[in-house]
């Protein structure tokens, strides 16, 4: 089931996963036309506003590798918090993809 994605600095609605931007801000997941996000980084709110787009090839390799280094180092040191630590970075990524992107058309 499709629903409206709508952009958080001009409250358009966002339709092509092409124009979307989902960055990670104040703890919450927010959604971006590409132009909007540029202008929202110039401003002020670039300074909560975090750098790297969620549903970017920069972060689905940044994810897969905290994820493995998490797993790696959990291992070699046999200190089992960093399984559940692992999983906190594929979880926002996952979440962002549930919420945001399988709504928008490719
Ligand atoms: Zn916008």
């Amino acid at each position: 089931m499709k629903r409206p994605i709508y952009c958080e600095k001009c409250y358009d609605e966002i339709e092509y996963c092409s124009e979307l931007v989902v960055v990670f801000r104040f703890l919450k997941i927010c959604a971006y036309h590409d132009k909007c996000y540029a202008d929202e980084m110039k401003g002020l709110n670039g300074m909560v506003t975090s750098n790297t787009s969620l549903n970017s090839l920069t972060a689905n390799v940044i994810v897969g590798m905290y994820f493995f280094l998490c797993i790696f180092f959990a291992i070699i040191s046999r200190r089992w918090i960093g399984v559940p630590i692992a999983f906190i970075l594929p979880c926002i990524r996952m979440y962002s993809w549930l919420a945001i992107e399988r709504h928008l058309k490719a």
